[in-house]
């Protein structure tokens, strides 16, 4: 019996040796000792075999628990437990003071919010550095941009050197749009310029006669006749541009608007051919084919485009020369074709004549009248109905203008 309390008092001191923590305890806790001890009875509780649990100890039925002080940043766990086994109690307490580490603790984390903070800070430092350097090329094409202005449109463009891939992208991008505005500024600058051009010589004109008849029309029967017919050809010839000038303007600024119908295009072709044998009666006027063929499109704006097709066949040929009008029916498509064996055209004018007041070099040095703005609007007209045009010309032997309408789809639903 002696004997095994002395191993018992041997393991528990080797046992509560090898865990105890040494050195003073710090937190002020109402216990003195720290560490694992132990108490060992027999199993009716009565002999006591070994016990160094501290006398004020409640030992509960067992119980873990931690004390956190943070006031005095003090903190400690103590736990106990009871076995029974082989005729004896074991019963078994510990507790540790953890302050010290759990200042240790608290230090740490402090010390690691204090170096994230540091690292947040330099982060948006940093982060604000290469902003600034990040959206520099921005600044300066935005002021670019802020400079620019109709007079300078054609001098300034974004700088795009140096400059990020994507940044260089959107640059070459604005860089492309004002190229297109300008060309369009051009363009309209052009029109507006060619328009007055066209304009000044009917008004001189007009100017002309009316001084005429101011000094001598009451007086002389014929200076009065001339300029009477002086004046009316010339009125109707600014009529006819202010027209065609009206028409192609708003089609520029999408305001043109067509009644489309279906309609059969053969009469249509009809009337003309019979109209411009009534009015060009020296030259000769063929219509080989007349096919029924409806179109559905604005009949007026067609027969517009149509007629500037044929006047400028009568217009560009001479005294018996042909003049060939046909209307197809291709597999529903509308073929118009006005063939003429006139003056015709060079290649190099056969790329132009589409572009506003363009006029061949031969047509003005003969000076037949025009303003070079019919075919201009009636390629207007034609795309405007999805239609496409060909022309085939060889220099002084003749022209063919071919429009092809094609037939209206119907989507099955
Ligand atoms: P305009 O006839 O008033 O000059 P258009 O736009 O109708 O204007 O025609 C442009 C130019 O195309 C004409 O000036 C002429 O040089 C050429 N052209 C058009 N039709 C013919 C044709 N049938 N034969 C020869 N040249 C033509």
């Amino acid at each position: 019996m002696y004997s095994e309390k002395a191993d018992y008092d041997k393991m528990a001191l080797a046992l509560t040796e090898s865990i105890r923590i040494e050195g003073p305890s710090e937190f002020s806790n109402p216990y003195a000792e720290q560490g694992l001890f132990v108490r060992i009875s027999e199993d009716n509780g009565d002999s006591l075999l070994y016990n160094d649990i501290p006398s004020q100890t409640d030992m509960g039925r067992g119980f873990f628990g931690v004390y956190l002080n943070l006031a005095d940043k003090s903190l400690f766990i103590e736990g106990s437990r009871k076995i029974a086994a082989d005729g004896l109690q074991y019963k078994s307490f510990f507790r540790y003071d953890l302050s010290q580490q759990f200042r240790e603790c608290l230090n740490l984390i402090w010390k690691i919010a204090l170096l994230y903070l540091l690292i947040v800070f330099m982060i948006i430092r940093k982060g604000k550095k290469s902003d600034i350097k990040l959206f520099e090329p921005l600044r300066i094409m935005s002021a670019q941009a802020n400079r620019l202005s109709a007079n300078n449109l054609h001098s300034e463009r974004l700088n795009v050197e140096g400059t990020k891939n994507e940044l260089k992208d959107l640059a070459n991008v604005i860089n492309a749009m004002l190229d297109r505005i300008e060309s369009a500024y051009e363009s309209q600058k052009q029109f507006v310029s060619n328009a007055s051009h066209e304009l000044r010589t009917p008004i001189a004109v007009i100017q002309g006669y009316a001084n005429l008849l101011n000094r001598w029309g009451s007086s002389n029967p014929e200076v009065l006749q001339e300029s009477i017919e002086a004046i009316q050809n010339e009125s109707r010839a600014m009529q006819d541009l202010v027209e065609k000038l009206l028409l192609l303007s708003r089609h520029d600024r999408k305001t043109l608007k067509l009644n489309k119908k279906n309609f059969n295009m053969r009469r249509v072709v009809e009337d003309m051919v019979k109209e411009t044998r009534l009015v060009a009666q020296n030259r000769v006027i063929n219509s080989p084919i007349m096919e029924d063929v409806f179109v559905y499109g604005d009949k007026q704006a067609l027969k517009q485009a149509i007629r500037i097709f044929i006047d400028n066949a009568v217009k560009y040929t001479n005294d018996g020369d042909e003049i060939t009008i046909s209307c197809e029916n291709v597999n529903g498509d509308c073929v118009i074709t006005v063939t003429d064996t006139g003056i015709g055209m060079t290649r190099e004018d056969v790329e132009h004549i589409f572009d506003r007041f363009y006029r061949s070099e031969y047509v003005r040095n003969k000076n037949i009248s025009g303003h070079g703005l019919g075919l201009s609007l009636a390629k207007m007209i034609i795309i405007a109905h999805t239609g496409r045009i060909k022309v085939r010309s060889q220099f002084k032997k003749g022209s063919s203008f071919i429009v092809t309408l094609p037939r209206r789809k119907f989507i099955r639903l």
